[in-house]
Formats: C-alpha cells, sequence, structure tokens
C-alpha cells in the first residue's frame, strides 16, 4: 500500500505519455484547484519545516515555488529561489544535472545569505529521478559548506520506483514526501 495519509491522490492525475512518449506525468493542477486539498498539502508542508527547524526555504522553478512560498510566509522564514538559467538578475551559482527527460541546470544568487549552520528545507512538487533536488542541495553544500544532514528535500510526490528518494538518503540529505507511487 503506498502512503498517502491525507488523502490527496484523488485530486491528482496520471497522463501517458507527456511531454514525451514514456514518461507518465503526475497533473497536479487538480490539487491546486482545489481549496481544501491545496490548504491541507501546505499546512502539511509547513509543519514538517517547522519540526525540522528551518531556517531558509529553498525552491526549484517552477512548481515548487506554489506550495515554498506558503511555507515561507507561514514560518516567516525567508524563500530562496533556484531559477533555470539567465532568470536571476544578479550574479549566480549554477549546477547543471540530468532530468528524467533532458538535462538542465539551476542557479541561485551569489548575493543570498546562507550561513555554514542553516537548516535548509528545499521543496519541490515531485522527486522523480532525484536529480533536480540533488542539484539544488549542492548549490548550498558545495557554495556556503551547508552540511548534507541540515538539508530536507520537501515534495509533494515520490516517484519511488525511479530511486531519487534512495539516492537523496544515500547522499546522507533528509527526504520528506506526502505521497509516492
Ligand atoms: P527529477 O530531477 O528526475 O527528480 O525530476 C523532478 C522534477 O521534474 C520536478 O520538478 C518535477 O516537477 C518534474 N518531473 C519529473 N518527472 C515527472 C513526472 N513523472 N510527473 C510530473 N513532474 C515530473
Amino acid at each position: 500500500m503506498s502512503k498517502d495519509p491525507l488523502e490527496l491522490k484523488k485530486y491528482i492525475r496520471s497522463v501517458d505519455n507527456f511531454p514525451i512518449d514514456g514518461i507518465e506525468f503526475k497533473d497536479i493542477t487538480s490539487l491546486i484547484e482545489t481549496p481544501k486539498a491545496f490548504s491541507k498539502t501546505c499546512d502539511e508542508l509547513t509543519r514538517i519545516t517547522k519540526e525540522f527547524g528551518a531556517d531558509l526555504v529553498a525552491s526549484i522553478e517552477s512548481r515548487g515555488f506554489i506550495f515554498a512560498g506558503t511555507i515561507a510566509r507561514d514560518l516567516h522564514l525567508p524563500f530562496i529561489l533556484a531559477r533555470k538559467p539567465g532568470k536571476l538578475p544578479n550574479e549566480t551559482f549554477q549546477k547543471s544535472f540530468d532530468l528524467e527527460y533532458g538535462s538542465t541546470s539551476i542557479e541561485i544568487q551569489k548575493n543570498t545569505e546562507v550561513g555554514t549552520n542553516h537548516k535548509i528545507v528545499i521543496v519541490d512538487d515531485l522527486v522523480a529521478t532525484g536529480g533536480t533536488a540533488i542539484a539544488c542541495a549542492e548549490l548550498f553544500t558545495e557554495n556556503f559548506a551547508v552540511k548534507n544532514s541540515n538539508i530536507l528535500i520537501l515534495g509533494i510526490i515520490d516517484l519511488t520506483s525511479l530511486g531519487g528518494s534512495k539516492l537523496i538518503t544515500e547522499r546522507n540529505y533528509k527526504i520528506e514526501t506526502l505521497i509516492d507511487y
């Protein structure tokens, strides 16, 4: 039995062969469009972030932003944007990585205030191969000397068969997700 304690799966559609053949895309638009589902999702993510003792919330463009902003607002925490190349106006640190489909890179701004001992929650909607979340975590470990164990990857969905959550744990990052498939 796969996990779904908040009964959110009824708001997630699986779309075959999107955006390319062979990918089963997990569509969270119904969840966001349903106020009670969106609200309980955000509340649970906030609860987990608070329990972790986060000093900062970071999130990865673009669906992660929908949730991360509410957490940062609820807990009065700084919110750091990890964005696709060329979107941030100041000097950036960059990291390239492979996706379940294709490859890309993400950036955070060099002038972001991050302390070595800070605890950081990285929010994304879904963990597949883990490449995106790990690349984002490495932006903090490699450029600000943040400890791996002080980083929590926080997602709505874990596609466990793709092995991302295992890889994240093996690298000594923490991970929590609300649903798995
Ligand atoms: P990964 O780096 O492989 O863990 O991929 C995670 C990122 O890609 C997340 O930001 C997701 O939004 C997106 N993603 C990857 N696979 C899927 C999928 N099957 N359904 C929806 N989004 C996906």
